[in-house]
This record gives structure tokens, sequence and C-alpha cells, in this order.
């Protein structure tokens, strides 16, 4: 930690603690900071989120029972426009974790220079144990609890781990029924991520995994690689996972093994991602694929890939794992999902990593899409939301290039760099109110 880093920490009263996501996410943040020489007042306000909202709620159970449940909602920073970021339903949600999660909204926007600030939310509840119902009475009833936080205008969640669009229509369709008459149809877009005929957007769907393969048609040449010798690994095969597989195998790219929560499992000659896709739906998970052999979790870490791809949650590559981990990059998907010492081995043994607020905004970009669409009452096509989304992700994997290049410095530092390079300066243009 450095010196700057340590007086902004201690100023706001936290106590040191290198293992917690919050304060690792804050130091990388402040670390670009430093480098940019951005005033210390603004450090200041970019290391705690402007508004953190907690709300306990009771669900009645189907078989009659009440059950309270705790959510959050998290707002970041909205100098460069309104708050934006999922919504995560999962037994580990926790204040700390959303508040890192935020942070990386914050920057993401600012990378890929949408009009949309930080922000995330969550529910602490596993959603695989609800019946449909019961989802479905606990977002309504967690959206309600939100609803004077939330607007088209203020705060537009989007699904994250463990919500889908079918939750996003859910919420959505409670936020328009709490509305003035007059305001009903624009409210709509209070979330992002919808069903197509619900006012989704063509290609939200595989966002943020086509998003990554964009990013990578700008970083691949500088590894040395082609897509169609490229072999790599998954972790997790949700919806990041998934979609980044199917896009990356029409690529000519060979995914040689994928592990999620129900196991890991390989195949030297390739796994088939549309048929992963249709087990993975029936099963639940990876485990039991049949045109692949079971493998252990060491064996998975260790394999030989070109691309080692997390897509599952957070701080799974931890040290320990990244020592086993042989290929040449290892390509973020996921959220902050190498811890800093993790990022430290890797780079001293020559594997690049790519970072996640470049690598994943893809699907913050569609989101941010599907919000014009709605506020503008159009419907875009598949091609037109694919060459837009190209343009944003190619430009800011440029942005990061050159920043890693005009400080020399690496990818993950130079992504923050460009990201503040636009907050530093609407602040500055701005000033602080009064
Ligand atoms: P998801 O719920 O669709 O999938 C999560 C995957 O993680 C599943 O395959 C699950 O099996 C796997 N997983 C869970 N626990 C695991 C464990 N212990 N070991 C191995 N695998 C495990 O979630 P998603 O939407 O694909 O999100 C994945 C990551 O990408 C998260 O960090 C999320 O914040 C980030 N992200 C998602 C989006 C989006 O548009 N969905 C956008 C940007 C970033």
């Amino acid at each position: 930690m450095t010196r700057t880093q340590h007086v902004v920490l201690k100023e706001l009263g936290f106590r040191y603690d290198p293992s917690n996501l919050y304060q690792q996410t804050i130091h990388a943040v402040l670390d670009a900071a430093e480098t940019l020489e951005l005033p210390h007042h603004l450090q200041l306000i970019l290391a705690q989120p402007k508004t953190e909202i907690m709300v306990h709620f009771p669900v009645r159970m189907d078989h009659g029972h009440f059950q309270l449940f705790k959510g959050y909602r998290v707002q970041h920073n909205n100098i460069l426009g309104p708050y934006k970021g999922g919504m995560r339903y999962h037994p580990d949600v926790s204040l700390d974790h959303v508040k890192s999660l935020a942070v990386l909204m914050t920057m993401k926007c600012s990378l890929v220079r949408l009009p949309m600030g930080g922000a995330k939310g969550g529910v602490q509840a596993d959603p695989r144990k609800l019946s449909r119902d019961e989802l479905m009475r606990m977002t309504r009833r967690f959206t309600s609890a939100l609803a004077g936080n939330i607007s088209p205008d203020h705060d537009i969640p989007a699904p994250d781990v463990g919500t889908n669009a079918q939750v996003m229509a859910w919420m959505a369709d409670t936020y328009m029924n709490m509305v003035d008459i007059e305001h009903r149809h624009r409210a709509q877009s209070v979330v992002t991520g919808k069903p197509m005929e619900f006012g989704g957007s063509a290609g939200r769907d595989k966002a943020t995994g086509q998003g990554l393969v964009y990013v990578l048609d700008q970083m691949i040449p500088e590894l040395g690689l082609k897509f169609e010798q490229t072999t790599y690994s998954l972790i997790g095969f949700g919806n990041v996972g998934s979609w980044t597989g199917r896009l990356l195998a029409m690529r000519g790219a060979k995914l040689r093994c994928v592990m999620d929560h129900t196991g890991a499992i390989r195949n030297e000659r390739g796994i088939d991602t549309v048929a992963l896709g249709l087990h993975v739906e029936k099963a639940g998970g990876v485990a039991g694929f049949g045109m692949a052999e079971a493998i252990t979790e060491e064996q998975f870490y260790s394999e030989k890939v070109d691309l080692f791809i997390p897509a599952a949650l957070e701080q799974m590559v931890t040290l320990d794992k990244a020592r086993m981990i042989d290929c040449k990059a290892l390509v973020e998907a996921a959220n902050a999902p190498t811890t800093p010492p993790a990022q430290r081995h890797l780079r001293e043994h020559g594997v690049t990593v790519l970072p996640a607020i470049l690598c994943n905004a893809g699907g913050v970009t569609v989101s941010y899409f599907e919000w014009k669409q709605n506020r503008q009452a159009e419907s875009w096509s598949l091609e037109r939301v694919d060459h837009d989304l190209r343009a944003h992700m190619s430009a800011a994997a440029q942005r990061v290039k050159l920043a890693a290049h005009r400080y020399g410095t690496d990818l993950s530092h130079a992504a923050y760099i460009a990201a503040l390079e636009q907050i530093g300066r609407v602040y500055q243009l701005r000033g602080i109110f009064p």
C-alpha cells in the first residue's frame, strides 16, 4: 500500500485489511489516481460510495410462513450520469461485496465512455432454493423497498449472478405499477436486461461475452495468437461463460476445460459449447456432460492453455491457484476474479492479465443501448447493436493500451488510469457544489 492510499483510507477510518475485496478495489483505484496526480479531495470522494442502502423485507413462502430477506443497493458515483449496475441474488452477498462491485461499475462505465455512473445491489438469498413464485414475490418486495431510490433518470439496475431477464421483467412491472399513470411507460427503462418482448435489446443476453471477444480482437495479435489456434479454459458456464464459449467457438478457438459449482470437465479435442449449454440447462451444471471426462480442480487449473478465462465469482483465482495456472493470458471475464497476490504472481511469470473493467464492460454497454432505445421508443437491429458495441469495446481497448504505453505500466493499472482520466476531467469541469 502506498503512502497516499494509506492516508486516504486512514482518513476515512478504514482498518487495514488486505484480504478485504472493497479495500483491494479501492487500492487499485487510488493507485491509478496517484499516477494521474488526481487531487486529494477526489481520491476521498472516490474511496467511498455516495449512498449505501440496506433493506430488510418479509416474503411469504409457499408453505405459508414468512422469511425475512436482506437486500442492498450501493450507489458509488454519478458524476458521469445516472447510476447503473447489476442486481445479484446469492447467499454470499454482503455490503462490502456490493460496494466493491459498485466501484467497478463506475470505472467500467467511464472506461467505455458511457454517460452513466456506478451502482450495484442484491439480495442475500440462494435463488436455486426458491420456487418461481417465491422468487417473484421476493423480487417484487425488494423492488418496492428500493422504489424511492431507483428510477429511469437516477439509478437503473440490470441482471447479474443469480438474476436474469425474467427477474428484470418483474422488477420493471413492480416499479411501473408504483408510479403515476403519466410516467408508467417511460418507467419501463428503470431496469435493463429485460426480455426482448418487454423492452429488452437485441444482443443483451450475449453482450458481455460478445464485448470480451471484441476486446480479444484488439489484444490477441499482441499475444502472438490466432483465434483458430487458441485453446482456453473457462471457470463458470452461466451467462458470461457460456456466451464467451459459444462466441469463441464461432471464431475457431478450442475450449479445453470448464469448471463450475458442480465440477470440472475436459476434452483434449475441444468441448462442444452448444451441446454443453443444452446439458447445463437441463442438469444445472457441467458435471455429467457425456462428451468430456470429469477431472479434479487441480487438473483443471494445471491444464496448459493459451487463455485462462474466469467467468464465475470474485476472488476465485488465489495465489495457490495462480501457481498452478499455465497460460499466456488470463482474461478477467468475471468481476475481480483474481486476488492482488495472484495477479502479481502471474505478471512476474510473464502472463498478461486482461482486466475485468475492460473485458466485461460489454454487458453495461448494451444495457445502456437498451435504456436509450426505451427512452426513444426504438428497437435496434442486432447488427446495429453489435456494430456500436464493437466501436465502444475497441476504443476502450485502444485507450487501455495507450495508457499502458504512456505510463509504462501493466494493462490493469492502465485500465483504471484510462477510466479515471475521464472522471477527473469531468470533476474539474463541474467543480464541487456549492
Ligand atoms: P451466472 O449466475 O449466469 O453464472 C455464474 C457461474 O458461476 C455459473 O456457471 C456457476 O456454476 C459458476 N460458479 C458459481 N460458484 C462457483 C464455484 N464455487 N466454482 C466454480 N464455478 C462457480 O452469472 P454471470 O452473469 O455469468 O456472471 C459471472 C461473472 O461476470 C460475475 O462476476 C458477474 O458480476 C460478471 N458480470 C456479468 C455480467 C452480465 O451481463 N451477466 C456483466 C458484467 C460482469
